[in-house]
């Protein structure tokens, strides 16, 4: 048997850990796996459960039946979705279902897979549930936590799984995948991908339409403002995404990136992803310190969040706003 984990670009940490399990025969049953929107969660929740119930030499062949339902819908692959009909959360109820349903034997495949998307709203006493499945897995069962943040999830828990985070690619990897992209030339790729964080799955995101010029316009004057310590424009840069949760979650995940670059900039820590800087960032970085600036990213980031996970939007961006303030007017 032989692996063809190309699919997902990069990730080598993540890959080869994968990879070594498969070959070994020792796959662990539970998986962590983190990172943004656009980082290529699903696209390993794809492969690995391609991987693991494919019945070709070269996994995954494509051809083989199990192949082929896992990517229409294989009856062994079970997705845990929180924000089915505006729910915010997983509770421990629908866990406990899972757990009965887990020890049932899979009905075509050698194994199941359980995909829990959006981990961290996952409720307590659900992940204390999921703790238990993780204790004791049963036989050919696994599953794979899909977050955006880690912390957000019981310490217990984290211990009896493997965590890994999604890794942006390199710049020249990542300008090579969204080459294809119509429209985009070097310079929306650049832009894109700085937004994005060097997510490929997001830079396309911002690509598509009028997310590029708005996620660009927002984390300027994010930045901007925020160098310049002027509370009003600072206040400003969400009104025209208030209303819109897509949009302000673009705009969000484009300043979390550029608050992120900033801090890169100001630590001197080399870029692995070789990004261009922009003036925003410089000049941020030179006039806010290092607390603050953690500060903000945190903030921004559980913003992020509350924005996925069906938080009023208005709410969010006002308090994110005040938080912000607050933190600026710190400067440590
Ligand atoms: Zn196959």
């Amino acid at each position: 048997m032989r692996l063809d984990l190309t699919e997902l670009k990069g990730n080598n940490t993540l890959l080869s850990a994968f990879s070594a399990a498969v070959t070994s025969g020792r796959v662990p049953h539970t998986w962590i796996i983190e990172g943004p929107d656009g980082s290529g969660k699903h696209t390993f929740a794809s492969l690995f459960c391609r991987v693991m119930m494919c019945d070709g030499e070269l996994r995954p062949c494509g051809e083989c039946g199990n192949c082929k339902r896992a990517a229409a819908g294989h009856i062994d692959v079970h997705y845990i979705v929180p924000l089915k009909s505006d729910r915010k959360t997983v509770g421990v109820d629908e866990i406990r279902a899972l757990r009965e349903e887990a020890y049932i034997n899979p009905t075509s495949a050698r194994c199941k897979v359980y995909i829990v998307e959006d981990a961290e709203t996952v409720t307590p006493a659900g992940q204390n549930a999921l703790l238990k499945l993780a204790e004791e897995p049963p036989e050919n069962v696994y599953f794979l936590l899909l977050t955006r943040n880690r912390h957000a999830l019981l310490p217990t828990l984290i211990s009896r799984a493997v965590c890994y985070s999604m890794e942006p690619l390199s710049y020249a990897d990542a300008k090579a995948a969204l080459g294809r992209v119509r429209g985009a030339d070097d310079e929306k790729i650049e832009t894109a991908l700085r937004l994005s964080g060097g997510f490929v799955g997001t830079a396309k995101e911002f690509l598509k339409g009028e997310t590029l010029a708005s996620g660009i316009s927002a984390a300027e004057k994010f930045l901007e403002a925020l160098a310049a310590n002027d509370e009003y424009a600072l206040m400003t840069c969400f009104s025209s995404v208030s209303d819109s949760r897509e949009k302000a979650r673009s705009v969000l995940t484009a300043i979390a990136a550029a608050v992120a670059e900033t801090i890169r900039v100001k630590s001197g820590m080399p870029d692995a992803s070789k990004l261009p800087i922009g003036d925003a960032e410089r000049k941020a970085a030179s006039a806010v310190g290092f607390g603050t600036l953690a500060g903000v990213y945190e903030r921004v980031t559980s913003a992020e969040n509350d924005v996925a996970a069906y938080v009023n939007v208005n709410a969010a961006l006002t308090e994110l706003t005040i938080n912000v303030a607050a933190a600026r007017r710190e400067n440590k």
